[in-house]
């Protein structure tokens, strides 16, 4: 399902990736830490990579979606152009069920695409489950502050996670409240 649009062309793609000028999205370090992808890995798909999928957003421009291999191993590596000249990584995974039937195809049900308009994605298209998240982390002027166990709706693909109204009015009053309360160790990895 190519359509022409804004996407990054694949040769651009590679150019970027080779001369490192591209930054990763926060999903990317997300997956650095459960060790399901390296950044070795994922260069070395954009290196032998083919864009197999384009996606459009409305506000977002235009995506693209690349299959490559690092060894054996099939990555997919979601690519956009951030508009200053730069590769944007927005997220990589290995495809697999319930997406993904192998690397190159999706599961398809009625032929239909899974997940179609509510459970779907807006970043990958990937389909969304409900669960209850169990820890938000954001900082506010250098504290950590974690929201435990929020309903949301989940990517099962690329982990975007989404929060219904209701939910953000909750929290969003609760944090008003000021009802934190309790404490927990945090484990910090310094980069430099
Ligand atoms: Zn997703």
């Amino acid at each position: 399902m190519i359509s022409s649009n804004d996407a990054p062309e694949i040769e651009w793609i590679k150019e970027k990736a080779k001369a490192d000028d591209y930054n990763i999205s926060e999903h990317i370090i997300r997956y650095f830490l459960t060790k399901k992808v390296t950044i070795r890995e994922i260069e070395d798909a954009i290196a032998n990579g083919r864009i197999i999928e384009i996606h459009s957003h409305p506000e977002k421009g235009a995506s693209a979606l690349l299959l490559g291999y690092s060894g054996e191993k099939p990555i997919h590596v979601m690519c956009a152009d951030d508009q200053h000249g730069w590769l944007l990584v927005l997220f990589a995974y290995v495809p697999a069920r319930p997406m993904w039937k192998d690397p190159l195809n999706r599961v398809t049900k009625g032929g239909k695409r899974m997940g179609e308009k509510l459970n779907k994605c807006f970043f990958c298209g990937g389909k969304i489950k409900q669960v209850k998240v169990g820890n938000f982390d954001y900082r506010l002027e250098g504290k950590l502050y974690v929201v435990k166990d929020i309903p949301a709706g989940l990517c099962m693909q690329c982990g975007e996670k989404y929060i219904t109204a209701q939910a953000s009015k909750k929290i969003n009053r609760l944090i008003e409240e000021d009802r934190f309360g309790g404490t927990e160790e945090v484990f910090v990895l310094k980069y430099e």
